[in-house]
């Protein structure tokens, strides 16, 4: 842990020194590179009205990017099932956000894609006449939970005062900005004292939080809800992490029941990666250390985003001279 988070921070150090207009973050909206903080979206856009909109969170490290592909095609299959369609193919993405990468000089990166219905409302017009529109930005990676609380681990509540909305409302498999619930439960884990909520299905299962998948591990089994969640690539990962490491996964209906018999907890997501769960409803998890299983996870994790299999390498010095 501590190698992964010295050798990032030697690199954030370098890119705030850096006076480059786009080491902040930059944004491309209509086929223009804009410095982030100067980048706006149109008011009458559906997805500002509506929250008519998908989106996904690739993420660069290092340098490389990380499984940018399976983002893409998520998003892809995002759009179709809210019938809208990518406005622009995958691999032109792919090149343009490359490009972004290299221009800002960010070499850890929370990348954003979002595709919104458009300027045109769904009642007047149909799908396939709508434009939908494209907005995409590189900006410095975002942390869910920040480096010094991973070291310890950080605390959680189960729900109460909230539930996840149900699939037969809004699809979670659509990643979306309609965090209504997401945001009762962050303000509710904070009134109690904790950092992040755990939502339930309303039926006394778990989903998923703010933004990230639960995981729970009890006797070395891995139990991670299968419904009424994003199905998150960050837990792909932990999947095929926990293949390597000879952990079995449940991928299935997860009782709340399960959150206070665990072993270990952690949350994933792009913005953080594998993030420990010491604390619940203010309770410590068995002993209140981050577990042994989480740990080699968590190295597995990072590991992963310097091989081939999974991240590709950008050309930051390809544009040298060029800028
Ligand atoms: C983005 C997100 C996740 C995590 O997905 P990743 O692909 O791992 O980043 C989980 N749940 C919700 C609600 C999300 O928005």
């Amino acid at each position: 842990m501590n190698k992964v988070f010295a050798a990032y921070e030697d690199r954030k150090t370098i890119l705030e020194a850096s006076s480059n207009p786009f080491a902040q973050g930059v944004a491309w909206i209509e086929g223009e590179l804009v410095p982030l903080h100067k980048a706006l979206i149109p008011l009458l856009d559906q997805g500002f009205l509506h929250s008519d909109l998908t989106y996904d969170v690739p993420s660069i490290w290092d340098g490389r990017f990380f499984r940018l592909a399976e983002h893409l095609a998520r998003l892809s299959a995002s759009c179709k099932k809210i019938r809208m369609k990518l406005p622009l193919p995958e691999d032109e993405i792919t090149r343009i956000l490359v490009d972004m990468a290299a221009k800002s000089g960010i070499r850890d990166a929370f990348v954003e894609i979002v595709v919104t219905r458009g300027l045109r409302g769904v009642r007047e017009s149909r799908p396939e006449d709508i434009k939908n529109n494209l907005y995409m930005w590189v900006m410095p990676y975002v942390w869910c939970m920040e480096p010094s609380v991973q070291r310890t681990g950080g605390s959680a509540v189960v729900a109460r005062t909230v539930r996840r909305v149900p699939p037969g409302s809004m699809d979670p498999t659509v990643k979306n900005l309609q965090w209504g619930d997401l945001t009762r439960g962050m303000y509710e884990a904070k009134d109690r004292g904790a950092d992040y909520p755990f939502l339930t299905d309303g039926d006394a299962n778990l989903t998923e939080g703010s933004g990230f998948n639960v995981c729970f591990i009890k006797d070395r089994v891995l139990y991670t809800p299968d419904r009424g969640v994003l199905h998150g690539i960050t837990r792909k990962s932990v999947f095929e992490a926990c293949a390597a490491l000879g952990i079995e996964v449940r991928c299935e209906v997860v009782p709340v029941e399960i959150a206070y018999s665990s072993d270990e907890i952690f949350m994933c997501t792009t913005a953080g990666g594998v993030m420990p769960i010491v604390k619940l409803d203010g309770q410590p998890v068995n002993d209140g250390g981050i577990g042994p299983i989480t740990k080699s996870i968590w190295d597995v994790y990072w590991e992963m985003h310097h091989d081939p299999t999974y991240s590709f390498e950008i050309a930051y010095d390809g544009l040298k001279g060029k800028l």
